[in-house]
Parts: structure tokens; sequence; C-alpha cells
């Protein structure tokens, strides 16, 4: 399979061909652990995992390396503000590491039932502090730093190709152009490769440095920990779009400054954003939904990635529970008609080449390796399913390895869930009975139905994309 990928680099749709054959290294920014991560954030996970399933079934031997900040990471990603583990640490009364360690699992159990594979190798910034000192001490020696107000920062200036990735004017990078530049920097776009603790008093995590003993700035940690698990030069390096201006353009100039090799990732992948009610979801401004949240609300969380997957993940997504009721539909009706198939397939088939199924299959193929257009891959597979011959089985799992949506292990517990399932229809066939007799005026009738329900442990919720039920504790 030959990929073509939207390289945000040059912002151009590219053949994608990895550094050594057959092997691709796949740097994917992970998450900030000082809070859950909220349904946007996943977003980009579920990307990631969609890209690296995707070549691995195309035969890549993938490593998927993911860092998880624990330090470092400033409320503004300019330098600017508080660090974030340090403020949510003092806000629940709990130790910096506590908090990491708590959001870590949260985080990977979200991922977890997301159906997201996880990475090969999984990093934490305060384990790696020195490869950060030692990326640093490459980047002085090339002359790329000065120290100023008790911080080392890089100088972009020295750096002539700066802000390509994001496409910044260099004219725009003067010093005083940006009002509230912080003062001890040459250039507003400076960044902070060591802080030491003349700027943040209260930094809990602090280790010695040949600067004075401080903490890494944000950035470092991706160049410093990518570097090592996948080399200098590296195949994919992925992020959601919010990190193209200041994170990843930081994180390329240390990085080239660092080693003197261009361009140190070839790759450049972005998504874009999830977006509630035309407000971009952000975990700092508070305000978010988490998957346990949506959970609530009774949707699987399958749901939600088959909701995602009917957006390309360069498109910006608008949630709501209209699309959520929607891809929570269409995925149970999906699973139904594969159970069916299985239930009259006795053994799995393989689509040869020239057969419908074998077809179908080609279609998604190619829908995937056109920038990963899982709306197109996921009409074939509906087209695929609905035909339903002998050989449409083994075609539905083989394109599943890449959507993630759990078809297969569905189909190997269809007894055990056959009765939920069973379950599932009668309550939805209450909730419409319901809805008629609230339309009808039948009050009693209604609260009747609710009231049964709520007995048997099943709670409805009224809500502007219709009820929504779940299951509560007995
Ligand atoms: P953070 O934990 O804040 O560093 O973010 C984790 C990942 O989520 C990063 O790749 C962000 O770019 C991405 N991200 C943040 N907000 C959104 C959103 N609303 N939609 C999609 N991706 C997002
Ligand atoms: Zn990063």
């Amino acid at each position: 399979m030959a990929f073509t990928l939207f390289n945000t680099l040059g912002r151009r749709r590219m053949t994608f061909q990895p550094l050594q054959e057959g092997r691709v290294g796949f740097y994917g920014c992970g998450p900030t652990v000082y809070n859950f991560a909220h349904i946007g954030n996943l977003r980009a996970y579920v990307f990631h995992d969609i890209l690296v399933r995707s070549l691995r079934r195309a035969g890549y031997e993938v490593n998927h390396v993911m860092n998880v900040t624990d330090v470092g990471h400033l409320t503004g990603d300019n330098d600017d503000g508080e660090d974030k583990m340090v403020k949510s640490a003092e806000e629940r009364g709990k130790s910096v590491l506590e908090i990491a360690a708590f959001y870590t699992k949260a985080f990977f159990h979200d991922t977890d039932r997301l159906n997201i594979i996880r990475p090969d190798i999984i990093c934490k910034a305060t384990e790696h502090i020195a490869e950060m000192i030692a990326l640093i001490e490459k980047i002085e020696k090339n002359d790329f730093t000065y120290f100023s107000g008790g911080n080392l920062y890089f100088d972009i200036s020295r750096f002539p190709s700066y802000g390509e990735l994001a496409m910044l004017k260099m004219e725009d990078q003067q010093a005083g152009v940006r009002i509230g530049a912080d003062e001890n920097k040459r250039n507003p776009n400076d960044f902070v490769l060591w802080f030491t603790k003349s700027k943040f008093e209260n930094q809990a995590l602090v280790w010695d440095s040949p600067w004075g003993r401080g903490y890494p700035g944000w950035h470092i940690e991706c160049s410093a920990m990518s570097m090592k698990y996948l080399g200098e030069n590296i195949d994919i390096h992925a992020g959601g779009i919010d990190h193209i201006p200041v994170h990843h353009t930081n994180e390329i100039a240390q990085s080239e400054a660092a080693t003197g090799k261009r361009p140190w990732v070839n790759f450049w992948l972005h998504n874009e954003f999830l977006v509630l009610d035309k407000n971009k979801m952000s975990k700092s401004a508070g305000g978010f939904l988490t998957l346990q949240n949506i959970i609530d609300e009774g949707y699987d969380p399958l749901d939600y990635r088959y909701f995602l997957l009917g957006g390309h993940y360069r498109s910006q997504l608008q949630f709501s529970r209209e699309g959520m009721q929607g891809a929570k539909n269409a995925r149970r009706s999906l699973v139904e008609k594969v159970r069916a198939l299985a239930a009259k397939t006795a053994n799995h088939i393989s689509a040869a080449p020239g057969t419908e199924a074998g077809k179908y299959l080609q279609a998604f193929n190619k829908a995937m390796e056109d920038d990963l257009s899982t709306p197109r891959a996921l009409a074939e597979l509906w087209g695929l399913v609905k035909k339903g011959q002998p050989d449409t089985l083994a075609a539905v799992f083989d394109m599943d390895r890449v959507l993630g949506l759990g078809l297969e292990s569905a189909c190997s517990n269809m007894e055990e869930t056959a009765e939920d399932e069973a379950n599932a229809q009668e309550i939805e066939g209450l909730i419409a009975k319901r809805a008629e007799a609230k339309k009808a005026k039948d009050f009693a009738l209604a609260d009747n139905i609710r009231q049964n329900l709520k007995e048997k442990g099943i709670m409805l919720e009224d809500g502007p994309g219709g009820t929504v039920w779940r299951r509560i504790a007995p």
C-alpha cells in the first residue's frame, strides 16, 4: 500500500516513504497529566491509533512512542502562566507525582476503552531529565542559547528557518512586537530550555543542571525522548493543530540546532479540533466533557470512536448529542449485521481480489491510503456488510483491523451479548413508546414507563438529541 499523507511541513500531500525500508518511527505528543483527558484530546489519540493500525496493516513495523508530560508545561504554551502540574496539585491538595500517577492511569483507562492500541514506548518527562540536559548542552555548544533572568533561552534569530512549519514570517518575530513579551527574551518567540528557581519559587520538582537547580521547558522533552527511542531523524510526528505554531515549531528548532540534521521529522501530521458549540474544548479553560461523562449519558466508548471516524482527521468536527445518537444507532446496526453474518458463515473465507468483497476491500484500502480517509472507509465497510456474501466476514474483520470497532470480539462473545442486545432493544422500544405517549399527552403512561425502567435499574435522560438511557448500579 502506498500512503499519501498531508504533510504540514510544506502544506502538501506527499507519498509516504519511511527512512528505513519497512519500518516506521512514529512519535505522537502525549497528554499533560494534570486533569482528565477531554473528548477533544481523545480525538488526537484515536487519530494516532488509526495511523498506526493502517501502517501496520500495510506491513510496516511501527515503533510508536508517546510521552507523558508530568513536568514543565505551563498554562500558556509560550512559557507564560503557571505550571499546569503544580497548579493542579495545589488545587487538589496532592503532590505533583500523585496527580501525575492518577491522571496517567485515567488516561490509559480511557484510551483502552476506546480500543486504542497502547504505544510501544510510553515515556515520562520526569524520567528523562538527564537526556534533556544532554540535549540542551548540545544546543548550547552549537551556540543557539543565552542565559537571561535565571533561564536558559533558545535564540530563534540564530536559527534562520524558525517558524517554517507554521509558516511564520521572520519579520513578525522581532522583539517588542508582542505586547507583554518576557523582558528577558531577545526575540518574542525565544523560548525557555531550562528554568531555574529564579522564575518560579514554588516549583515542586527541581533538578540540578549546568544552569542551576531548576526544571526543563516544555518543548525539550519531546525532542529528547523521541531521539532517545527513535534516533535523530523521525518518520512521522503528530499532534493537534494547536501544536503547530509553538510546541512543534520549537521542537524543530531545538532538535535541528542540536544535531544539525534537517529535516528532523519527515512527516508532520496534525489533527483538527473537536469543537463543542463552536468553541474549542480546552482542559485549562475548563468546561469540557470526558469520556466517562458520555458513558454516563448511555453511550458506549466505541460509539464515540465510531463518531470520530465519521469525520476526516483534518476537518474540524462538531460534537453533538444528535451526532452521538446517530453514531450509536449506526454502530449498533453494524454490529447486528456483522453478527448475523457470523451466525451464517461457518468459516472465514478470504475475499479474493476479483470478488465483490475483494472490490470493497480494494476501495477501502484506497480510502485509507488517501490521507487516512476514515469517512470513505466506513462507507466501504457498510457497502460490504450490506452485500452479506460468504466471503464478506473475513473482509469485514480485515477492515476492522484499521477501524478498531471491535467487530470480531462482538462476534466471539455473541451469546453473552445477545441477551444485552435483546434488553437494549426492549429498552429502546419502551423509550419510543414513552415518546409517543408524551406526544399524545398521556403523561401517566409516559411516567409509568420511566418508573418501570427505573425499577429495573435503567435511568432515562431527556436531552436535545432525544432520550438516552443508562444502567445505574443496583
Ligand atoms: P494536551 O494534554 O493538552 O497536551 O493535549 C493532548 C492532545 O490533544 C494534543 O495533541 C492536542 O493538540 C490535542 N487537542 C487538544 N484539544 C483538542 C481538541 N479540542 N480537539 C482535538 N485535539 C485536541
Ligand atoms: Zn510534544
